[in-house]
């Protein structure tokens, strides 16, 4: 099997008529394989692009899918910063500063927050949150009414002042009970795509938003192909492209009020690393490979650059789409 390239067999062509589009449900036509390259297992996974919507997509999900998310996985090791709330009045000058300029008191902007209009005293839930870490620091920021939910996590978090990790599914959460859902990099790891996105709308209050941040089929692909960083077989299932997220929007309910590109360098020097046949972390402390030891700074100012110009003309590797309730 040639790593990459396209399948041709006429077995592999009867077995494709199985196989749909996890979230337009047409055909899939052109297949790959790719290697699972985070970790250096080098197991190989077949994949296929949608002939409509040109997402690119997992054909089966392995039995033995834990094995790709070893304990080191980087969602099981993050590390959650500690809880502090301002005193009151503190606090009441912290929402103003939020309120006008998504900026607070220490002067750090939250511009992420700022498409979806987010008020300090929203109601946050984000989804497939590992420990808590984001909303450890939107509490911090001045995010108060922050909550997470993981069906993956050992035990609940309760992190105090109220900031709670559950374990549980979406079904088991209460409807129009949130102001802002976050989905940030866990829908590429979704099987089920459509009914992620229904229960997300479901949870929601009318005038709410759900940012998703997934990976998006650009240049990146375009250049590397089964190199690219992102394809992180088999952990991602799909790859998403616009006109997917517009579909996917579109069968759930929500309309896509804005889109940011938000790649960075790391599309091209993880991908580099994966050119050359290395892993992206350490073969016995699975640290992350330490950039500036396999890139000059130069190199690594380049890839920035570049990936300033591919967002700016919807080209990157990552974005964040806001899906708006109305
Ligand atoms: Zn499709």
């Amino acid at each position: 099997m040639l790593i990459g390239h396209y399948y041709n067999n006429n077995l592999f062509t009867t077995k494709m008529k199985k196989y749909n589009c996890r979230v337009c449900n047409k055909s899939l036509s052109a297949t790959f394989v790719f290697r699972e390259m985070m970790f250096g297992f080098r197991d190989e996974f077949g994949y296929a692009e949608c002939s409509n919507c040109n997402a690119i997509q997992i054909l089966e999900v392995p039995d033995n899918i834990e094995k790709y998310y070893p304990p080191y996985y980087v969602s099981f090791t993050q590390q959650v910063p500690v809880l502090k709330r301002l005193p009151y009045l503190k606090r009441l000058i912290n929402d103003l500063r939020i309120k006008i300029k998504y900026k607070n008191s220490n002067g750090q902007l939250i511009e992420f927050l700022r498409p979806a209009k987010t008020k300090p005293d929203a109601k946050i839930l984000d989804i497939g949150c590992g420990k808590g870490a984001l909303i450890c620091s939107l509490f911090n920021f001045g995010f108060e009414k922050v909550s997470g939910v993981d069906k993956f996590i050992p035990d609940e978090v309760d992190h105090g002042y109220g900031v709670k990790v559950y374990k549980k599914d979406l079904y088991d959460l209460e409807s129009n009970l949130y102001d802002l859902l976050i989905l940030n990099h866990v829908l590429e790891h979704v099987d089920d795509q459509i009914s992620e996105i229904k229960e997300c709308y479901r949870l929601l209050k009318t005038g709410g938003t759900l940012i998703v941040s997934v990976p998006v089929v650009g240049t990146a692909w375009e250049i590397y192909k089964e190199n690219w960083v992102q394809l992180d077989a088999p952990r991602h299932f799909v790859l998403h492209t616009l006109k997917s997220m517009a579909i996917l929007a579109q069968k759930t309910g929500f309309i896509i009020n804005k889109t940011v590109f938000d790649s960075t360098a790391f599309q091209f020097w993880g991908s580099e690393l994966y050119k050359k046949n290395i892993p992206l972390t350490l073969p016995n402390t699975h640290d992350w490979f330490a950039v500036d030891k396999g890139f000059s700074s130069e190199e690594i100012q380049k890839f920035e650059k570049e990936a300033k110009v591919l967002n700016a003309t919807q080209k990157g590797d990552t974005a964040r789409f806001y899906f708006y309730k109305y």
